[in-house]
């Protein structure tokens, strides 16, 4: 069921039942749709839980008033409220739009324990949630940029 070009995938689902687990749950593009209308950066982090490299995306500096949205399907997934400087050069939020909107997932790739966040319509990775944020959650979702578009208010 998996592919087998995309061994990062498969290290980063351990459940079998959640949508990012399942590639026909995860959106109706092709992949090669999915390459045409994603940069390289996205198609790697969105596709194969790839991570940007610190300090280098869209959006970890960006304070302006808007709605962050899914960068593949668009869905509503941040916003600016929510959103704060943790100083780890990705776009740092103590809590989703709608707790329905990102799926939390165990990942243990990487010899690690951590939690991954996709998005619940489409299934891309966005990144990791840690329990190091602020009040009042105490959440830190940790996104890469190249998961993300900007829709600003
Ligand atoms: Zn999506």
């Amino acid at each position: 069921m998996f592919d087998s070009d995309h061994p990062d995938i498969v290290a980063s689902m351990n459940d079998p039942t959640s949508p990012a687990a399942n590639p026909a749950l995860r959106t109706d593009l092709t992949e090669t749709d999915l390459r045409e209308r994603l940069s390289a950066e996205q198609f790697i982090v969105t596709q194969q839980a790839g991570t940007e490299p610190a300090f280098t995306g869209a959006f970890w500096d960006k304070k302006d008033a808007g709605i962050y949205r899914c960068v593949v399907c668009e869905m509503p997934l941040f916003s600016s409220d929510t959103k704060y400087e943790s100083g780890s050069g990705w776009p740092s939020f103590f809590e989703a739009l709608d707790p329905e909107k990102v799926t939390l997932i165990e990942d243990r790739s990487h010899g690690m324990s951590r939690t991954e966040a996709v998005c619940a319509h489409c299934g891309a990775h966005l990144g990791h949630v840690f329990q190091d944020g602020p009040r009042p959650t105490g959440q830190r979702f940790c996104m890469n940029s190249a998961s993300l578009d900007f829709l600003a208010e």
